[in-house]
């Protein structure tokens, strides 16, 4: 068993058949990337792994630990120890870092006492643990978050979601718009994350950046996986490179 199989899925926005047959599985204390052009799914793989709506999960399975997780509200999912930054970063621009990092601890425990959370396992990461494990925004605890670099934003927000106990850490294409100096922070910060036994899942259209990272990939085309191997596998696969990401 893996910390995270989806099995077979499909899903929708609408009437719109975006995911097919979706298949793919996550070993725990992996980094796995999700690669592949505009438009060819990831965003609503991950979407799918959330519990987000839309879209609508209409077939297959999504096993987190073991447990059926298909069809779960969003919060419920997230309580079970399944983060996901989206691509937009969602941070409060206007409020400072240590206020954003604030609200999300602020958001957990609501979500925790109105019961809908089903905590299980460990509590999130502590404001000091934040802090160790992301010195630029322990430098920066008081400016906005609006005046932050790129990358700096992209840190807040994954720092937020590990204010929420957090297992599988779903990466919405974190590398966006980010100068390739800054890309290598970002994977710093990744891997500091991995080493200190967070899974993670992440979509990338950056594809070189992100085989460098992983240590597995699978390709996505047209809401079917279409390559699934180790990052040197991808490296070494120069058919697949150019048919399906472009590089
Ligand atoms: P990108 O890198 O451009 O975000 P992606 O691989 O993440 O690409 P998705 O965002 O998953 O792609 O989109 C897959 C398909 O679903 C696209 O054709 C897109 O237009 C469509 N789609 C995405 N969101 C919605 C929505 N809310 N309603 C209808 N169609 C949508």
């Amino acid at each position: 068993m893996s910390l995270l199989d989806v099995e077979a899925i499909d899903a929708y926005y609408g009437e719109s058949h975006i995911l097919r047959d979706l298949s793919l599985s996550v070993e725990e204390g992996e980094i796995c990337a999700l690669l592949g052009r505009n438009g060819a799914g990831k965003t609503t793989t991950l979407r799918s792994i959330a519990g987000a709506t839309p879209p609508d999960v209409r077939d297959g399975v999504v096993r987190f630990k073991g447990e059926d997780v298909t069809g779960l509200a969003a919060e419920d999912v997230s309580g079970r120890g399944i983060s996901l930054v989206p691509e937009e970063r969602r941070i409060f621009p206007n409020l400072t870092v240590a206020e954003n990092l604030h609200l999300a601890e602020v958001a957990r425990n609501t979500s925790n006492t109105w019961g809908r959370s089903v905590s299980v396992g460990h509590e999130g990461l502590s404001t000091d643990e934040v802090y160790a494990q992301f010195p630029r925004l322990d430098e920066r605890r008081t400016q906005r978050a609006g005046t932050l670099s790129g990358g700096e934003q992209q840190m807040l927000a994954i720092a937020r979601a590990l204010k929420q106990n957090t297992d599988l850490l779903l990466l919405d294409e974190p590398y966006e718009g980010l100068a390739p100096k800054i890309i290598e922070d970002v994977e710093d910060a990744v891997r500091r994350i991995s080493d200190d036994g967070t899974t993670i899942l992440l979509v990338e259209q950056n594809a070189a950046a992100a085989i460098q990272l992983a240590d597995r990939a699978y390709v996505i085309d047209h809401g079917g996986i279409v390559f699934d191997g180790s990052a040197e596998e991808l490296r070494e696969d120069e058919e697949t490179r150019e048919r399906y990401l472009g590089v």
